[in-house]
């Protein structure tokens, strides 16, 4: 992973010349001032790990495994939000921890906990290090030091239960890696989110994230039938039915909760047979509203889609669903229709006869394997967008359809009304009975320090968000960039019940101190 960008380098994308054009004449994007940093120029604080706790350290987990060199630090400085990668790029490693630590096993990272709470030092699990909402990112202040728990090497298939259907894997593993573990087994979980090379499925249930597929497979929290929570106060092992009336579901406040109550240290995941057919393609609709219509009637009458994906006419025209074919976009709004497993083309007759019925227009399925190809290359663009001078970010939130369009309003006056002209794209990607989710896609030009400049813009759009009824944040988490936004979403009482259990389980408040809840 580039440490201060997105991906394996060697898929670096060009700009296309038409978005080149685009940026300098429509939005007056500039060059940067100043090189971009190397990673051994990055300013880090010598590390403040006191030299007992290094010695307890490396007693629970080998000596290999704490390091305190300086790019073992710079990689786990961080997040991969905008914000983030710009204080990497401008070689800003404020956040950095003063060391990472790995282990390898539950009683290893139980142990970890009690060397910390004792030395009282901050721990910050680390999955895949792509949050998007500073999870990652504790300032250290009041503790001893602060350590990156690398989750990497608990990167076990541990179970397969076929007749269950359903797989227990240590939190580290990569989303490639559980997808090709599984396809041994015939197995899927079909999980797509856009980190998908990168991001954990520890991360996954501890930010409730939402994949390209959740029509037709949910959301990544609908999939843990079981998991195991070591928190400073002890372990906690829950799920042992799929449905329980025993009281409130205690996976529920695991789920979400970000590394401040504790560290997920295995996870029983519902899967599904791998799908023996895929077919993508596309349907044009005049409006984004009259697309968002007929989004909500697959969503509540049927044939739902396994992927179900309607672009705003910005977004459309642009060709973010297509990010091979960025610039040379098309009018009206783009909805891509993605169907997975068995009688593919009768689902797809089905669901088509409800989108026709819509008013819309069907374009073949070559747009479908435009956005199939390219549903993971987005992020790579951000680099170059954000090397060129531009500042690019994405933003999100969900509400129930009779709410959607006063949502999609208030984001999109807040975005314009705070950063002059940007570029505003939207899209729906999730959908349920009752509401859906946007996600926004912002470009814009750099003004002043570009960090201040969309932490301000982000302010004022979270507050729109809140006052328009939607939620903060559908899928990317709460972290410290939405935690205030979340308060205001909760409530006092909502508030202090997260830091009674809080309390409980981290008694020395050592775990991710700042994130989801101050
Ligand atoms: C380019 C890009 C695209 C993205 N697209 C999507 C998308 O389509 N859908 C989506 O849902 N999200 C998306 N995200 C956000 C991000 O990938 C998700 O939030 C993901 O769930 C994070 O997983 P991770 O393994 O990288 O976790 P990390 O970033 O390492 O951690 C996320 C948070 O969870 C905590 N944590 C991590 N592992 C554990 C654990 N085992 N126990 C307890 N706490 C833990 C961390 O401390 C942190 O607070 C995207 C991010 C990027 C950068």
């Amino acid at each position: 992973m580039l440490w201060s960008g997105w991906g394996d380098p060697a898929k670096a994308r060009e700009l296309p010349e038409a978005v080149r054009t685009l940026l300098r004449d429509l939005l007056g994007v500039r060059a940067p001032a100043e090189p971009a940093a190397t990673l051994s120029s990055v300013r880090l604080a010598p590390s403040r790990l006191p030299a007992a706790a290094l010695d307890a350290l490396t007693e629970v987990t080998g000596a290999a495994h704490v390091r305190t060199d300086h790019e073992a630090r710079v990689r786990h400085a961080r997040g991969k939000s905008t914000p983030d990668l710009l204080r990497m790029r401008a070689g800003d490693g404020a956040h950095a921890p003063d060391a990472v630590v790995a282990p390898a096993t539950h009683d290893e990272v139980a142990a970890v906990l009690r060397v910390c709470a004792e030395a009282r030092i901050a721990v910050v699990p680390f999955g895949g290090g792509t949050s998007v909402v500073g999870g990652l990112t504790p300032t250290g202040d009041g503790f001893a030091a602060v350590v990156a728990l690398d989750l990497g090497r608990m990167n076990r298939l541990v179970a397969v239960d076929a007749e269950s259907m359903t797989a227990t894997f240590e939190p580290g593993v990569r989303a490639p890696e559980a997808e090709r573990l599984l396809a041994a087994h015939g197995l899927t979980l079909g999980h797509f989110p856009q980190s998908f090379e990168y991001a954990t499925l520890g991360g996954f249930a501890a930010a409730r994230s939402s994949g390209q597929a959740s029509a037709g497979y949910g959301r990544f929290d609908d999939m843990v039938a079981g998991l195991t929570l070591a928190s400073p106060a002890g372990t906690l092992e829950l799920g042992r039915a799929p449905k329980s009336a025993a009281g409130p579901d205690l996976r529920q406040l695991v789920l979400g909760s970000e590394g401040a109550f504790g560290v997920i240290t295995s996870l029983r995941l519902r899967v599904r047979k791998a799908p023996a057919e895929r077919a993508y393609e596309g349907w044009r609709f005049a409006s984004f509203a009259e697309g968002s219509a007929a989004l909500r009637a697959l969503a509540q009458e049927g044939p739902l889609p396994t992927v179900l994906r309607l672009s705003d006419e910005t977004e459309t025209m642009i060709g973010l669903a297509k990010p091979d074919a960025i610039g040379g976009g098309d009018s009206g709004c783009l909805v891509i229709a993605g169907y997975e497993g068995a009688d593919v083309a009768a689902r797809a007759r089905a669901a088509g006869e409800v989108l026709s019925g819509r008013g819309g227009v069907p374009l073949g399925p070559e747009p479908g394997r435009a956005w199939e190809h390219g549903r993971f290359s987005a992020p790579y663009l951000r680099d170059s967008l954000l090397a060129e001078g531009a500042t690019v970010e994405t933003l999100e939130t969900a509400g129930f359809w009779a709410n959607l369009p006063r949502l999609y309003d208030a984001v999109r006056l807040s975005l314009l009304g705070s950063l002059g002209s940007p570029l505003v794209m939207c899209h729906i990607s999730h959908v349920y009975e009752t509401g859906a989710s946007l996600y926004f896609t912002v470009v814009t030009a750099q003004h002043g320090d570009p960090v201040e400049q969309w932490e301000r813009a982000k302010e004022a759009v979270s507050a729109a968000i809140v006052e328009a009824g939607g939620t903060i944040s559908h899928h990317h988490g709460v972290g410290r960039d939405h935690r205030d936004a979340y308060a205001r979403e909760i409530g006092p009482l909502g508030v202090e019940i997260l830091r009674a259990v809080k309390l409980r389980l981290d008694p020395a408040g050592i775990m991710n101190p700042g994130a989801l809840v101050s």
